[in-house]
């Protein structure tokens, strides 16, 4: 008797868990920006439902929290992994981070629909060899007012250095935890401004890709971007039917300087390079208005350029894991007497630059021939690496600086081994001097900050008082010149 009610109750509910199973599991996911009909970009809130969806839907998709921004808005990251992210060697280590700039929506939207296609199971390839970090929105404040910066005020895209911002202290927390080899921090960049409306044309590339350009990283990783990656990536872009180009800084051509991107440091694609990590800047085109303009192409532009990267890493994923590894090793093993460039001048090419843009006017396509171009970056000022640096123990600011970035710091520091310097005059650049020490002064406690470790170069490079890009040129370290005898000192090993 029992059985027979037990049959007869479960052929329903078997059924209804089959259509369930069919009809309901099965469902695709849809991105906000999709269930809105591409009317307003995703805002924070929409995203977090979304993302909470993905997880719950996808055993390779999880989600984790890494911090929050300055207004307390959750700052996630998804963790796609056929295992559990970063547990297998065998696999190569790819973050994608979007909006550090809160007005350029599409970098959001596009790495949205790519958590939603991996929810889905439809790139579910890709992850025999990879294992992938994606950060829809690192600045959430910004990104609700539509503004480039935080809610600090800060412009997130020149404080990977300093990291005076939460959302850039917890990305660089996630970064030095997993130290993935290759890393894209994704942009747009705005074509409509005034001086080229009235120049008459203006850049319309979908997709500009900006390489690692400081010297001081591994050349093997600059020549394989340039050489192999660059070629790949246009070549997939256009013919998938998008416009691209290798990514152009600078005003109207030949009225200013055009180049590629900066050499500094502290942006989140080369803040990461030198460490000798496979990263780039994408710069997708934004809309007129900023938001909503044609966002359904700019994001699917985006996300197209983000596959792209997947397939050139899964493809070459043992050259790329090689050559960080090496040029990650060759930091570790530095040795004193190495040479830096601290200061470094854009070059002009040979050739002047065939620049394609658009008549604002007719629309119509056209060359630009750019005599002003200057593709190339030379060393100005060398200095050589010492066997470390002593940075004061009481300047905690420096301190923190430095364990966020995991640099390696420690006590133990045997006077007697080495020669110490300190550098004098440093009020302004070209005048400084160094001068060897008897002893160290009196009263200060030091910590000692090898020169042989991953840091090496950035640390040369945030050191260094006549360094370009140093610290001493943020306001936040401005007290590092502020008395005549700059507080940090070099140690040469005897
Ligand atoms: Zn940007």
């Amino acid at each position: 008797m029992k059985k027979t009610i037990f049959k007869k109750v479960s052929v329903p509910v078997f059924l209804l868990l089959f259509s369930f199973i069919l009809f309901g599991c099965k469902t695709e996911l849809q991105t906000p920006l999709e269930l809105n009909e591409y009317a307003e970009p995703t805002s924070h809130e929409e995203m977090m439902d979304f993302v909470r969806e993905a997880d719950r839907r996808s055993r390779q998709v999880t989600l984790e929290i890494i911090g929050e921004s300055v207004e307390g808005r959750e700052i996630p990251v998804l963790k796609i992994s056929g295992d559990t992210y970063g547990t297998n060697p065998d696999k190569i280590q790819v973050m994608m981070f979007a909006m550090l700039h809160g007005n350029e929506h599409s970098g959001k939207e596009g790495t949205l629909k790519l958590i939603r296609e991996f929810a889905d199971g439809d790139l579910e390839h890709y992850l025999q060899d990879i294992d992938l970090m994606v950060l829809p929105l690192m600045n959430p404040d910004g990104a609700e007012q539509t503004q480039r910066r935080n809610a600090q005020d800060i412009d997130l895209n020149r404080d990977n250095l300093v990291l005076e911002s939460p959302e850039n202290q917890a990305l660089r927390r996630l970064f030095v935890k997993h130290m993935p080899e290759v890393t894209v921090d994704v942009h747009e960049y705005f074509p409509y401004g005034s001086a080229w409306e009235e120049f008459g044309y203006r850049k319309d590339f979908d997709m500009q890709i900006g390489l690692v350009t400081n010297p001081n990283i591994s050349s093997q990783i600059i020549e394989y971007q340039n050489d192999t990656f660059l070629p790949f990536m246009q070549e997939y872009i256009e013919e998938r039917g998008y416009s691209f180009h290798n990514y152009l800084v600078g005003g109207i051509p030949n009225e200013s300087v055009t180049r590629h991107s900066t050499v500094d440091i502290n942006d989140g694609r080369q803040s990461m390079g030198i460490l000798n990590t496979f990263s780039m800047i994408y710069e997708g085109k934004n809309g007129r208005d900023r938001y909503a303009d044609n966002i359904e192409e700019r994001a699917n532009c985006q996300f197209t350029s983000m596959v792209g990267l997947l397939e050139f890493v899964m493809a070459n994923k043992h050259d790329i894991r090689q050559m960080v590894e090496e040029g990650r090793n060759k930091l570790i093993e530095s040795q004193q007497g190495e040479k830096v460039a601290i200061q470094t001048e854009f070059v002009k090419g040979d050739e002047p630059l065939q620049m394609p843009l658009k008549s604002v006017s007719t629309g119509n396509d056209t060359i630009i021939v750019v005599e002003e171009y200057y593709p190339y970056v030379e060393a100005v000022l060398e200095v050589e690496k010492p066997a470390g640096y002593l940075v004061p123990a009481e300047d905690e600011d420096l301190v923190n600086l430095l364990q966020m970035h995991n640099v390696t710091i420690t006590g133990d520091f045997v006077p007697e081994d080495y020669n110490i310097f300190r550098y004098t005059n440093i009020t302004g650049p070209g005048n400084i001097r160094v001068e060897q020490l008897e002893d160290l002064p009196l009263g200060v406690g030091y910590f000692f900050v090898p020169i042989n470790q991953l840091h090496s170069n950035m640390l040369v490079l945030a050191l260094e008082p006549e360094s370009q890009i140093g610290l001493v040129n943020y306001s936040a370290f401005e007290h590092l010149k502020e008395e005549d005898d700059y507080p940090i000192l070099r140690v040469y090993k005897r």
